[in-house]
C-alpha cells in the first residue's frame, strides 16, 4: 500500500489554500474511489485531506422556485431518498439508485461522485499497462485491446476510455452547474463542459484546477424536470456500471413532444447530450415510434464503434428511445 499523510479540515478557505500550495495532496470524501485509485497505484498523493468536517455542504436545499441545490458532501443515498428530489427530478434519484450498491451510496459523496474516474480496465490495472491516461505518453492498451466497454463518441488515438457516472448523465440532461470554491471566489461550470474529450490530453479529465473545491451542484427549474427517466444497460443488474444508459426528460402538449432532454452514458469520455435528436424531437408526437427513431439516429451519424463495442450504436438508440418513452409516460 501506497503511504500517506491523513488530516481533516473544518474550514473551506484552509482546505482550498492547501490543495492549491501542495500538488501531492488530494481531497477525500468517501473514499470509495480514491482509496481503490491508490490501491491500484493509478492515484499516488503524499497527503490526503478529509473533507467530511467542512460545514454547510452536505446540505439539500429544493428551492420555491424549482431549482435544487446538493452539498459536495451529501451521500448519494441521501439525494435518492429526498423527496423534493424525486419529486422535481426522478431522472436524477434513478440515476442515483442504478449506481454502485446500497453500502458505497451511503458512503459515496456527490462531489466524490462527479470526480471519479474511468473504470477502463487498462487503466486501473496495477500492473502499470501502457495507459495515456495513467502515465501520459506510453500509448492507448484499449484503442487496439479489448474495448467492448468503451467509447463510440468523441474518442481520440489517445484515449477511447468512458465516464461511469450515472449522476453525472442526469445532471447533463438537466443543464445543472457545478458551483466550484477558490481562493479567488467562487465560479459555475455549466455540467456539459465540467468533463472533458480526451484530444491529446488523455490524463485530464474534467476543468476543476488546483486549488479549487466543489461545494455543490445546482440544477435549474425545468419544465421537463418531472416527465424524466434514467434507464440503464449493463452485464447485470445490480452493483455494475453502465454498459450504455440514457437520461430523458421532456416536455408536451398532449402527446407531442414540446421540448426533450437526452444524454448518454457508456458512450464516451463525458456525458454525451444528443443534441441533434433534442433539435428533432419537437412536434414529434410520444406515440409516433418511426419519427422518435429517426430524431435519435441523427446523432448517431457520427458514432465510431472501436473493434469490439460496434454493438453499443444499435444498443444505445434503442436505450436513448426506450428512456424517452418511459420519460413521455410520465408527463
Ligand atoms: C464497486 C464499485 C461500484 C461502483 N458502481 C458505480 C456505478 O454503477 N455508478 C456510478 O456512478 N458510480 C459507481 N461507483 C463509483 C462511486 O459512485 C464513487 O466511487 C463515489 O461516488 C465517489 O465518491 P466519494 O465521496 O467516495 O469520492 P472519493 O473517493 O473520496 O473521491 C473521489 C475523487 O473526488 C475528489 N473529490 C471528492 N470530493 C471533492 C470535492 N468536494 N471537490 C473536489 N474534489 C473532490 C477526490 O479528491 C478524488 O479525486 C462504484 C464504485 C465502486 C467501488
Ligand atoms: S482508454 Fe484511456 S484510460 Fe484506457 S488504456 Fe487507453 S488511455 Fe488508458
Amino acid at each position: 500500500m501506497h503511504p500517506f499523510g491523513l488530516s481533516r479540515a473544518d474550514d473551506a478557505a484552509m482546505a482550498i489554500a492547501a490543495h492549491a500550495g501542495d500538488p501531492e495532496l488530494a481531497f477525500i470524501a468517501g473514499g470509495t474511489d480514491l482509496l481503490g485509485l491508490i490501491k491500484d497505484r493509478a492515484a499516488l498523493p503524499k497527503h490526503l485531506l478529509d473533507i467530511n468536517g467542512l460545514p454547510d455542504m452536505a446540505r439539500i436545499d429544493a428551492a420555491p422556485d424549482g431549482s435544487l441545490r446538493v452539498g459536495a458532501l451529501a451521500r448519494m443515498s441521501d439525494v435518492a431518498a429526498d423527496q423534493a428530489v424525486g419529486r422535481r427530478f426522478p431522472v436524477i434519484a434513478e440515476a442515483l439508485l442504478s449506481s454502485a450498491s446500497g453500502q458505497l451510496r451511503n458512503m459515496a459523496s456527490i462531489g466524490g461522485n462527479i470526480m471519479q474516474r474511468t473504470r477502463c480496465a487498462y487503466f486501473r490495472d496495477e500492473d502499470d499497462l501502457p495507459c495515456n491516461k495513467r502515465r501520459p505518453g506510453s500509448g492507448c492498451s484499449a484503442l487496439y485491446g479489448v474495448n467492448r466497454n468503451h467509447a463510440i463518441f468523441g474518442w481520440s488515438d489517445g484515449c477511447v476510455a468512458t465516464n461511469p457516472s450515472d449522476f453525472a448523465v442526469a445532471l447533463a440532461a438537466l443543464d445543472a452547474n457545478v458551483i466550484v470554491r477558490r481562493t479567488a471566489g467562487q465560479r459555475a461550470i455549466p455540467f456539459v463542459d465540467f468533463h472533458c474529450l480526451p484530444g491529446d490530453m488523455p490524463e485530464r479529465d474534467n476543468a476543476l484546477r488546483r486549488g479549487e473545491l466543489i461545494v455543490a451542484v445546482e440544477v435549474p427549474a425545468r419544465g421537463e424536470g418531472r416527465a424524466s427517466h434514467y434507464l440503464k444497460v449493463r452485464d447485470r443488474q445490480s452493483y455494475e456500471f453502465a454498459l450504455v444508459s440514457a437520461a430523458a426528460a421532456v416536455a408536451v402538449d398532449g402527446r407531442r413532444i414540446r421540448s426533450a432532454r437526452l444524454a448518454m452514458g457508456g458512450v464516451a469520455h463525458k456525458p454525451w447530450r444528443l443534441t441533434a435528436a433534442e433539435a428533432s424531437l419537437g412536434g414529434v408526437s410520444l406515440d409516433d415510434t418511426d419519427a422518435l427513431k429517426s430524431a435519435i439516429a441523427r446523432s448517431f451519424v457520427e458514432a465510431r464503434p472501436l473493434t469490439h463495442n460496434g454493438f453499443k450504436v444499435e444498443l444505445a438508440q434503442r436505450v436513448a428511445l426506450r428512456a424517452l418513452e418511459t420519460a413521455g409516460e410520465r408527463a
